[in-house]
């Protein structure tokens, strides 16, 4: 079962996030491509035209990771006409999202909405607090957790919008579940259980 939302290892139980420009799938491998915020300062048309095209990749399953971040990457202004593209694209192909959101909660509900899209999203390695969460949850994302999460975030995301992620540290996917256990009162196993059933639901439902 794929439950690993979010990694940038290759692995079979989980979405392997890359750049356009590294993209090279491997048998049985799920991927999402997306421009990293970090990586925006240097966005071309080139690389608009490489995401473009693989986004539509029977083994890319989802358009990612993309978002806003203000402590680095391009100004804000040019990481959110990035980040447009990434939503258009996914509205486009009907594919989900996965975003990396710093400090930008209100412009990322905001550039959702504009963009009228209904493709499921979710924030990904959110540490954040219940009121930073709030208007997410209320705007129907998902949110991702890994190692390091806020529990009362945790208990304040529906269960059914609760993803988990490995992102690009050494934990494995167990491990995660095994650190949300006592927050979510659930064993480690039924924690694998719901998120890939989750999972699964982020990345088949349909507009
Ligand atoms: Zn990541």
């Amino acid at each position: 079962m794929i439950i690993d939302a979010h990694t940038h290892h290759l692995t079979a139980s989980g979405i392997t996030s890359v750049e356009p420009a590294n993209f090279d799938p491997q048998p049985g491998r799920l991927y999402s491509v997306g421009i990293h915020p970090w990586h925006t300062h240097d966005v071309g048309d080139d690389t608009l035209q490489l995401l473009e095209q693989y986004a539509q990749h029977p083994q890319v399953v989802a358009i990612g990771e993309t978002g806003m971040d203000t402590l680095r990457g391009a100004p804000l202004q040019r990481q959110a006409q990035v980040f447009e593209k990434h939503l258009q694209l996914a509205q486009k192909l009907n594919k989900p999202v996965i975003i990396h959101c710093v400090r930008t909660t209100q412009q990322i509900v905001a550039l959702c909405r504009h963009h009228g899209v209904t493709v499921p999203c979710a924030i990904h390695g959110m540490r954040s607090n219940e009121r930073v969460a709030k208007p997410l949850i209320d705007a129907g994302l998902y949110l991702s957790f890994g190692p390091r999460f806020n529990p009362a975030t945790v208990l304040s995301t529906p269960r059914d919008r609760i993803l988990i992620e490995t992102d690009d540290c050494d934990t494995t996917i167990l491990e995660v579940a095994t650190l949300l256990s006592p927050t979510l009162g659930l064993a480690p196993a039924d924690i694998l259980a719901l998120a890939g059933n989750n999972l699964h639901h982020f990345l088949t439902a349909t507009n």
